[in-house]
């Protein structure tokens, strides 16, 4: 078996030195440091939560919703359990009672999800075959001061809106 010999470098006397490395970092602070200060539009973060980012994409997985029956906007859910199923989390909790009204044999009498738990990974989304609950909308934080402040209810959860994509560019 061949040995490559791998040349060792920071063996001149100017590399040994270390200034001219140092200066060359800071003269490079520098510059980026007085450019941001002359205008401050050049600076690519933010100052959340005052300023919302403004490039979301359709694609990000936000906060979950419900979604709601075209027809007669009642629960889209049918209590089929796939995206509990599908959870790597499990984080969703499902209880099922029968739908007296005739639209469908099931709908969920409990829908909770624990965001602490969550790992947003999409695929409750993707598991449910009645396009019943979503992450689309628009809420990328969630704030709360107790545990049950981060587990969304089934009202919680049928409440929340979806964003459309204009709604997404502006960071809504
Ligand atoms: S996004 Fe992933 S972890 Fe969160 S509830 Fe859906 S399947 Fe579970
Ligand atoms: S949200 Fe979709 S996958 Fe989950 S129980 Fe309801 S219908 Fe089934």
């Amino acid at each position: 078996m061949g040995v490559k010999v791998v040349e060792r470098h920071g063996n001149t006397f100017k590399e040994k030195l270390y200034l001219p490395a140092i200066f060359s970092g800071m003269r490079s602070t520098l510059k980026h440091f007085t450019k941001n200060l002359s205008d401050a539009s050049n600076i690519p973060t933010i100052c959340y939560p005052e300023e919302k980012p403004t490039d979301i994409t359709p694609r990000y997985r936000g906060v979950h919703r419900l979604t709601h029956r075209k027809e007669d906007d009642s629960i889209a859910c049918v209590a089929c359990f796939m995206c509990a199923t599908a959870c790597p989390a499990n984080c969703i909790e499902i209880v099922a009672t029968p739908r007296e009204d005739g639209i469908d044999e099931k709908m969920p009498a409990i829908f909770n999800i624990d965001l602490l738990e969550c790992v947003f990974c999409g695929y409750c989304v993707e598991a449910c075959p009645c396009d019943a609950i979503r992450m689309d909308s628009g809420i990328y934080s969630v704030i709360g001061e107790l545990r049950e402040d981060f587990i969304y209810n089934k009202a919680k959860l049928l409440s929340i809106k979806g964003i459309s994509k204009e709604e997404y560019s502006l960071g809504k």
